[in-house]
């Protein structure tokens, strides 16, 4: 069980205001340190890589738990899944909240390498942080949980339930796992450290993510390619008819034209165009697509992206009507509009067309759900209060185009549960490119932030208007 009162590491951290502060800057030369043995791990949980070093991973977690004094370690084993670490940690007092801390051990691949100012998987200090791949995403975000329960001495005012996955970025059927076994993820609120600030420095809660689907559209027009000079002009061009078909999904501006996709202003807070320019590469006299605030256009409204095509290569081109022409639509909607929904709006529009007459063949893809959280519970006020003491300004909401699929099944397992999603990565910090880092004032800020907010939350239900 847990570390007994007379243990020197205990210590009744946010009793006082400042004396949390103190405690987490004792902290962040170990955090740091840990942070730096996880992420010299290349635990990418992709096939065609080593499973051993996920596993490496998963061992190192498990010891920095049971260090913090989190006894009933356990682990779920799903088909073609990398271990979930689970445990817990009783409340400490009968009307105390449970608060489920998320965080994934596994990482992106690195990509090409020569892109890295150092190796992917030598954590290297640089100025103000620390690069190296999954530093931020989501290791970072690891050593938040922990080191928020080494503040307390492994005896936070709040029971807490541990969820470590293995596997987030290459997906796993784990996503859909929760409602399966809601007992595992019961309680109060939950802090999903997968996501971080929309600036350094800015405290940021990500209330909402986009749905995601899919839709091929294809069109055979011939048997086989014709010579363009014998039979070009009346022979119609399946790739063509395709471009057309696509030309239609955006209106002059850029904004999308498929009827049925939910759009709705953004009222949190939003990038500015440079900001978004710079995270983009886009350059200044490139104009930005679509009309409204960006928030509308990249988190509350739709967007459909053609992200792959099947045409002819340019260098082996031959002199020929293509006979048939293929693309990939990538649809993102509004977080509370079923992906379903609006899949389906996308397959019709584009069965209605018949460029020149001509019928495409329309296929739906996967779809997944996005998420719009709740945000006027206990756990969101005690969270605004924690943040704004970490940060020292209010937080904002923000929304990320990315989705988090296991929030859904989370949410589900556990529909009375308040979702939190805040930690310590931030936009600049090169998630999934060459160069990632974490900078240590979003650590130290994502750490104080989670300890504040278990004294907060814990407060609220202590003074019995929790609900
Ligand atoms: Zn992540």
């Amino acid at each position: 069980m847990h570390q007994d009162a007379h243990d020197p590491h205990a210590r009744r951290a946010g009793s006082a205001p400042a004396v949390l502060e103190t405690t987490v800057d004792a902290l962040m030369d170990g955090v740091c340190a840990d942070l730096k043995r996880l992420a010299a791990i290349p635990s990418i949980a992709f096939p065609g890589f080593s499973p051993e070093p996920v596993l490496q991973a998963r061992d190192l977690l498990v010891a920095l738990l049971r260090d913090v004094g989190v006894a009933d370690i356990g682990e779920l084993n799903l088909a073609d899944t990398a271990p979930v670490i689970t445990g817990s940690l009783p409340p400490p007092t009968p009307e105390a909240p449970t608060v489920l801390l998320y965080g994934h051990y596994d990482v992106q691949p690195p990509g090409d390498e020569r892109l890295w100012d150092s190796p992917p998987f030598e954590p290297t200090d640089i100025e103000g942080g620390i690069r190296a791949r999954g530093i931020a995403d989501d290791k970072a975000n690891l050593m938040v949980h922990l080191g928020a329960l080494r503040a307390y001495g492994g005896r936070p005012p709040v029971g807490i339930k541990i969820v470590f996955e293995g596997q987030e970025e290459y997906g796993s059927v784990f996503d859909d796992y929760p409602p399966t076994d809601p007992d595992l993820f019961a309680c109060d609120a939950m802090i999903i450290a997968d996501t971080g600030n929309i600036r350094p420095g800015t405290p940021t809660l990500t209330t909402a993510l986009r749905g995601a689907a899919e839709v091929f559209v294809e069109v055979r027009t011939l048997g086989a390619a014709v010579h363009s000079g014998e039979y070009g002009g009346a022979a119609p061009d399946a790739l063509l008819v395709l471009v057309k078909a696509l030309a239609t999904l955006h209106d002059l501006h850029g904004d999308v034209a498929v009827e049925g996709l939910r759009r709705e202003p953004w009222h949190g807070t939003t990038l500015t165009d440079d900001e978004f320019r710079e995270l983009a590469g886009i350059p200044g006299d490139t104009p930005l697509i679509g009309s409204g605030g960006l928030g509308e256009r990249l988190w509350s409204g739709p967007a459909i992206t053609v992200i792959g095509l099947d045409a002819p290569p340019v260098d082996r081109a031959a002199s020929a009507v293509v006979p048939f022409a293929r693309a990939k639509l990538n649809l993102r909607v509004h977080p509370r509009q079923d992906p379903k929904e609006a899949q389906a709006a996308l397959v019709r529009h584009l069965q209605r067309l018949r460029p020149y007459g001509i019928p495409l063949t329309v296929v739906p893809g996967d779809a997944g759900p996005g998420y719009e959280a709740a945000t006027d519970g206990p756990a969101y006020r005690a969270a605004r209060t924690a943040l704004r003491r970490a940060w020292g300004s209010d937080p904002v909401h923000s929304a990320t185009g990315g989705s988090i699929p296991l929030v859904n099944g989370l949410a589900q397992a556990v529909p009375d549960a308040e979702i939190l999603l805040f930690g310590a990565e931030d936009n600049l910090c090169g998630l999934h490119g060459p160069n990632e880092r974490v900078l240590l004032s979003e650590l130290r800020g994502a750490l104080l932030a989670e300890a504040a907010f278990f004294a907060e939350y814990a407060a609220t239900f202590r003074a019995g208007d929790a609900r």
